[in-house]
């Protein structure tokens, strides 16, 4: 089997990281391993599969001084869209964590479970994005019912983990509550998140926009049209909340009018979808939460039912690692898909 030089940009962050948790847990033919960063982190070292590579700064040479098939961009959108295409011209194929590409109408956004075909987009830029965490577990769940019912509109609200805004987010979280318990609060440094988000929930990810919705609910609504390939109406509301890893998401599903929900057929789809596991058990207190998608690689689903006055409306509750899921799992999984493509 053929084996695959790889580039991380971003290795030592969060998403960076868990790269190299997955590329060994799914087995991915690895042949080398080229970590980048910044400056900050160039000299020191990472560790795969038991050998130590060093670190490296990222620089517009590095790609033609180092031979690089596929190379995962998780630095932030302007590092992307600075560095992406010295890899893109030195012959590697990009797979994109950013929203810097997303909705490039040229560059497949792809989920290998729901729109793999898509990929063969690849060959236009030579750029494949992954969409944005929040997304990529919610159109996992929305397509095999669509499949079933036919969506025609989407409200979710979400529980995003700290983890979500890198390694700083985590630490300002811990911070706070060391804060908290020393009595000292009140003067912590509020710094990756606008205000404090020990022991509190903040209804705002990302900027303001003019529509008065955030960038990250915005990226939400256009990234599921773009994925499913279908004008669904989408709204969504994305709080931060004091957890460390793992977003969660009440979703709101609306039918066609004439819809009647079996929720029995709903599990059952949900239950058989790829990567997908069903957790719906309210009597016994059985649900999905971040503690039981936290380092795996499935979305969880769970506390389905049918809305007591409109029977073409499902309500349901659903969580996945994002760093996994949402980022370094759905990235190497298109790098499968793409090997399988080519
Ligand atoms: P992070 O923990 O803050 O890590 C950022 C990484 O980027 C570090 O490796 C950092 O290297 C590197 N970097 C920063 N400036 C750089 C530069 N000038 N040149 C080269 N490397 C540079 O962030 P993260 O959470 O991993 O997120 C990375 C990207 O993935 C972001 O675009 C984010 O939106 C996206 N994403 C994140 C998640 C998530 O749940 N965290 C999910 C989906 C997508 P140093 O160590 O040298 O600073």
């Amino acid at each position: 089997m053929k084996k695959y030089s790889i580039a991380i940009i971003g290795a030592t962050g969060v998403v960076g990281e868990e790269l190299l948790v997955v590329l060994k847990k799914l087995n991915f033919p690895v042949e080398n391993i080229l970590p980048l960063a910044s400056k900050n982190s160039a000299g020191s070292y990472i560790e795969f599969d038991d050998k130590q590579y060093k670190v490296l700064q990222l620089t517009d040479k590095i790609f033609t001084e180092h031979k690089v098939d596929i190379a995962f961009f998780s630095a932030g959108g302007g590092i992307s869209k600075k560095y992406s295409k010295y890899a893109v011209n030195s012959g590697a194929v990009v797979i994109d964590n950013t929203s810097h590409f997303r909705m490039d109408t040229d560059i497949p956004l792809i989920v290998p479970e729901v729109n793999p075909q898509d990929i063969v987009m690849w060959k236009n830029k030579g750029i494949i994005a992954n969409p944005n965490c929040s997304t990529i577990q919610m159109v996992q769940a929305l397509k095999p019912l669509d499949d079933l019912y036919g969506i025609s509109r989407v409200d979710v609200a979400t529980y995003q983990a700290v983890s979500g805004a890198g390694k700083d987010g985590m630490k300002e979280l811990v911070t706070q509550l060391q804060d908290f318990f020393a009595f000292k609060l009140h003067d912590s440094k509020k710094e990756i998140f606008v205000h404090q988000i020990a022991l509190n929930v903040i209804p705002q990810v990302d900027i303001a926009m003019p529509s008065g919705y955030t960038k990250e609910e915005e990226k939400m609504i256009y990234e599921t049209r773009k994925i499913l390939h279908k004008d669904i109406k989408v709204s969504a509301t994305c709080v931060r909340v004091p957890v460390l890893r793992s977003h969660s998401e009440a979703v709101t599903v609306t039918f066609g009018d004439k819809i009647d929900i079996d929720i029995k057929k709903c599990q059952t789809v949900l239950k058989n979808f790829k990567n997908m596991k069903l957790i719906d058990d309210i009597k016994n207190n059985l649900y999905p939460m971040p503690t039981t998608a936290t380092d795996t690689d499935n979305t969880y689903v769970g506390r389905l039912r049918k809305d007591i006055f409109s029977p073409n409306i499902l309500h349901f509750f659903n969580v996945a690692d994002q760093v996994r899921v949402g980022a370094a799992t759905n990235s190497v999984r298109i790098a499968l898909l793409w090997i399988k493509e080519n």
